[in-house]
């Protein structure tokens, strides 16, 4: 039986059970312990039991790395592949993912706590669809011929940076390592991935599927580590040549200044958010409370786009609090492993105390709805459960801060100019949501909200053939569709003369 929506807790567990961990450094092919010969706990916050001791990789680690990956890069074994060749290997990895759903959909859920039923059905075909996507693009990008006229030829075209670095987060581990991996190796370059610290053995099994894909060895190494010496040692590697970074803002703000004060290489940041959702009254208002609780909740709020604020007309504000507080009373948290879960616990005890945090003031600044308490589950007390508030303050610290956990602010608005301002007030421009049935209002409204994508009448749209990516705040550069190939390549001009 191999259709992952029909499996029972009792199959999750049985195939938990059976699984072995990948818990070295994957550097040129190979499985190594780290330099320094230290380990650290990768640890299922769900029951707090240590699954591996994965070897913490450091600087000497991210030295071999990207020796490795910069020997790869100049001999040419992938960068001067021909582009419909490079699609063959990363389509055969696409597959690869696709024959692992359950394994790999389990190595995240276990690592970082989200539904194993959301990462097998969600992350994990996701990853193989954008490996899919990019592969399949690349021998379908066309270079230029500039309109030079004369005796003279000017090519234009787009090359491989060299070494890229990665540092990603844990809230989609699988899915994070692959927004950067696909367009990044698709165009030829090497990569040096340090996953987050509380997530790194879906990145550690997904190097080994590469290998068998046929990636060649040194084209793609994964330093699992922390962030302070691991990440910064690659952030500031004078030898790689662009990093790109998904993350919380102020760890992007140490990658803008690692570069800066080494070898200026291109850093391109997506960093965190505080997404508003503006609800008109005119809107499906059933169907805005199911997306919403949806934009909140799934993934445990641990999303970097989350509908964090809800910004609701005053004359239907009494209504959807009465419709969110139903949704979320069906969306309780527990065990990741059974599908009837609705969320799982937060990534680690440590996130559950900052989330804590921002309810106990949330308490004092707003009004709580429902939820707020914390949860112990299987002995573990990473557990928060869903968490309303209305009526706090525009500066409240629940409204203007990325709290990253399941907990909503909803405040009121009674015009559009005011519903806008309201929206704007924020230092993150990720995304943003507009809910009404008048077309004039929807374009008008999605115009003017500061964010790197609108959707109208739905929540947090994405897919491979749409940029994602913030302004201000949020971070620059686009993950996803064509336009991710820009952060991966540099234009190169050929000018010949005849
Ligand atoms: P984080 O603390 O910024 O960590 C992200 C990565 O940076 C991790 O690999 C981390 O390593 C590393 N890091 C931490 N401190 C570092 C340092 N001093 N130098 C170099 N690297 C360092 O973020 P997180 O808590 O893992 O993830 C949550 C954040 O990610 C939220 O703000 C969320 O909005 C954002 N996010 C953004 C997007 C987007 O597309 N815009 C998508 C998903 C998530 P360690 O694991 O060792 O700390
Ligand atoms: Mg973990």
């Amino acid at each position: 039986m191999n259709d992952v929506t029909q499996f029972t807790r009792a199959d999750w567990q049985a195939r938990a059970d059976a699984l072995t961990f990948r818990d070295r450094i994957w550097i040129d092919g190979a499985a190594v312990p780290a330099a320094s010969g230290q380990r650290f706990a990768s640890v299922n916050p769900a029951n707090g039991a240590i699954l591996a001791e994965v070897a913490r990789g450091g600087a000497a680690d991210i030295d071999r790395a990207v020796a490795s990956a910069r020997r790869a890069f100049e001999d040419g074994r992938w960068s001067r592949q021909i582009p419909s060749a490079r699609k063959e290997v990363l389509l055969r990895l696409a597959a690869l993912i696709r024959e692992n759903v359950p394994e790999l959909a389990l190595l995240d859920s276990l690592d970082m706590g989200k539904l194993v039923r959301e990462a097998a059905t969600i992350d994990a075909p996701g990853s193989a669809h954008f490996f899919q996507w990019h592969a399949e693009a690349i021998d379908k990008l066309y270079d230029e011929i500039a309109p030079t006229g004369g005796r003279d030829l000017a090519m234009v075209r787009r090359v491989p940076l060299g070494v890229i670095g990665a540092v990603v987060p844990w809230n989609f581990p699988l899915d994070m390592a692959t927004w950067k991996l696909a367009p990044a190796l698709a165009m030829g370059n090497s990569v040096v991935l340090k996953p987050a610290e509380q997530s790194p053995l879906s990145a550690l099994r997904l190097a080994e599927l590469a290998a068998e894909a046929g990636l060649p060895d040194g084209v793609l190494n994964v330093v699992p580590g922390f962030g302070e010496d691991a990440g910064q040692a690659l952030g500031r590697h004078p030898d790689v040549d662009c990093l790109v970074f998904t993350g919380s803002t102020a760890v992007g703000k140490l990658f803008q200044r690692y570069a800066g004060e080494s070898n200026m290489k291109q850093v391109w940041l997506e960093t965190g958010g505080k997404s508003p959702n503006l609800i008109f009254p005119d809107a499906d208002l059933d169907a805005a409370a199911d997306m919403a609780a949806f934009g909140i909740f799934f993934n445990q709020g641990e999303v970097c786009s989350a509908n964090s604020r809800m910004l609701v007309h005053a004359s239907i504000a009494d209504d959807m609090i009465e419709r969110m507080a139903a949704r979320a009373a069906r969306a309780q948290p527990g065990d990741p492993l059974d599908p009837g879960a609705a969320m799982g616990p937060l990534v680690d005890r440590r996130h559950a105390d900052t989330v804590m945090g921002f309810i106990d003031n949330g308490r004092q600044s707003a009004r709580l709805v429902c939820g707020g308490e914390r949860l112990t589950i299987s002995g573990s007390d990473a557990y928060v459960q869903p968490t309303i508030f209305a009526g706090a303050a525009p500066d409240a610290r629940i409204v203007r801060e990325e709290i990253f956990g399941p907990v909503l602010s909803i405040q009121t608005f009674t015009t559009e100019d005011e519903a806008l301002a309201l929206a704007n007030d924020t230092p993150y421009g990720l995304a943003a949501s507009v809910w009404t049935r008048d077309l004039g209002r929807a374009l008008s409204v999605a115009d003017r909200l500061v964010a790197g994508t609108v959707s109208v009448n739905t929540v947090d749209a994405l897919s491979a053939m749409t940029p994602f990516g913030g302004m201000k705040q949020s971070g620059f550069g686009r993950d996803l569709s064509i336009h991710s190939f820009d952060k991966y390549s540099a234009l190169k001009t050929t000018w010949i003369k005849f």
